[in-house]
């Protein structure tokens, strides 16, 4: 008997957060490691494209119709895989929502994640893009991921040295495309043995503003979200994927070149030499920042997040994310990439 059930011609609009209309030819609901074996032994999967999702919060449905098959992550559970004196380690499925990994912790006092609170999303996706805010990334606490590789039809665990974490990306999202991600192990620590991560800035000022003194890792969970709901649209009242864009990552020479246009360009300097300068400063500096077409526009908050201001399709996103790239691009001579995953 057959344990997946073959969902078809389903709306993805309710499974995406920039709340955009499209249709999936199929969509299945992966449970567990079994769905997945049954999956690639059957002959649909092998005649037709798919995709995996996850929470839908760092894709864009460009297209009204997505003829082919998604994978949608529904495995969850959080276990304690090991404990010692100072650290726990947490085997998590990969369908668990990050947000709720992170209050589990934030609950039991293991430090770690608290600066990646509210992030949207599931805990399979985590390691795709290496989400990071505020300071810390997942890449801090990883310790390895357990995948399916939908070629192979075998379950590998690849230890985190293997995941090539970079700013916004790994090796899931480069040259290893054929994996789902089933499971995420990460260490996290003891809150007596731990010290919270303050030195973000914004941050600091949010604590004073509370009257946080000596922060906790429960307060200080609370002043990212607070900081969060402050700097980016809620996706549940604005469709949107977050920052659209990464920051763009840049040598000596293209600094230069960029300081010659602007003086005042910020630029982070990284220990291996290249600077990072803000893409939200580049947007707003080439006059984009809350700038409104028919159903679309970027956030006046956020001059990184595109909004879907009601009814826009994923097309008309798209088409908006091409105009900012290819202005920047022409004023400033930077290209931007996106950090949100178009699909076609
Ligand atoms: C309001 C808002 C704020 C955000 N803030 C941040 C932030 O601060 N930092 C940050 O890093 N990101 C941020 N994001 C982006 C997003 O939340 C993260 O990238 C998140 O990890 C995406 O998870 P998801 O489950 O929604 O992935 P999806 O959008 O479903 O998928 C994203 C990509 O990963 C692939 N994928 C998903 N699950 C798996 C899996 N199990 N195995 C293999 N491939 C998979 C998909 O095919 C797709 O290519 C934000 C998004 C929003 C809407």
């Amino acid at each position: 008997m057959s344990d997946i059930t073959w969902e078809e011609n389903v709306d993805v609009q309710p499974y995406n957060t920039f709340n955009v209309p499209s249709t999936a030819r199929w969509l299945v609901r992966v449970q567990n490691i079994s769905n997945l074996y049954e999956l690639v032994n059957s002959t649909r999967f092998h005649n037709t494209r798919h995709l995996i999702l996850g929470g839908g919060s760092n894709i864009l449905f460009s297209n009204a119709q997505f003829d082919g098959i998604i994978l949608k992550n529904e495995i969850q559970g959080i276990k304690i895989q090991s404990e010692d004196d100072k650290h726990v380690t947490l085997r998590v499925g990969g369908g668990v929502e990050w947000a709720s990994l992170v209050d589990y912790c934030v609950q039991n006092d293991l430090g770690g994640i608290e600066n990646l609170s509210l992030i949207p999303g599931t805990v399979g996706a985590a390691p795709i893009q290496n989400i990071g805010a505020y300071g810390a990334e997942l890449s801090d606490v990883l310790v390895a991921v357990e995948a399916f590789d939908l070629d192979s039809g075998q379950v590998r665990t690849i230890p985190k040295d293997e995941c090539e974490l970079k700013y916004r990306g790994s090796i899931f999202k480069e040259t290893l495309k054929s994996v789902m991600i089933c499971a995420v192990i990460i260490k996290v620590v003891k809150a007596r043995f731990y010290s919270v991560n303050t030195d973000y800035g914004l941050i600091q000022d949010v604590l004073l503003e509370l009257g946080v003194s000596t922060p906790t890792i429960r307060s200080l969970s609370g002043a990212i979200c607070l900081l969060r709901r402050r700097r980016l649209p809620d996706p549940k009242s604005i469709g949107n994927a977050g920052s659209f864009f990464k920051n763009v990552v840049c040598d000596e020479s293209i600094r230069h070149s960029i300081e010659c246009v602007d003086t005042n360009t910020p630029f982070y300097h990284k220990p291996d030499g290249t600077s990072v300068i803000p893409a939200a400063w580049l947007i707003e500096k080439c006059g984009w920042k809350g700038r409104q077409f028919d159903n679309v526009g970027v956030s006046s908050r956020h001059a990184l997040v595109l909004v879907n201001l009601g009814r826009a399709e994923g097309c008309e996103i798209a088409w908006l994310a091409e105009l900012i790239m290819r202005d920047v691009q022409a004023r400033l001579g930077l290209l931007l990439t996106p950090e949100v995953n178009i699909i076609r």
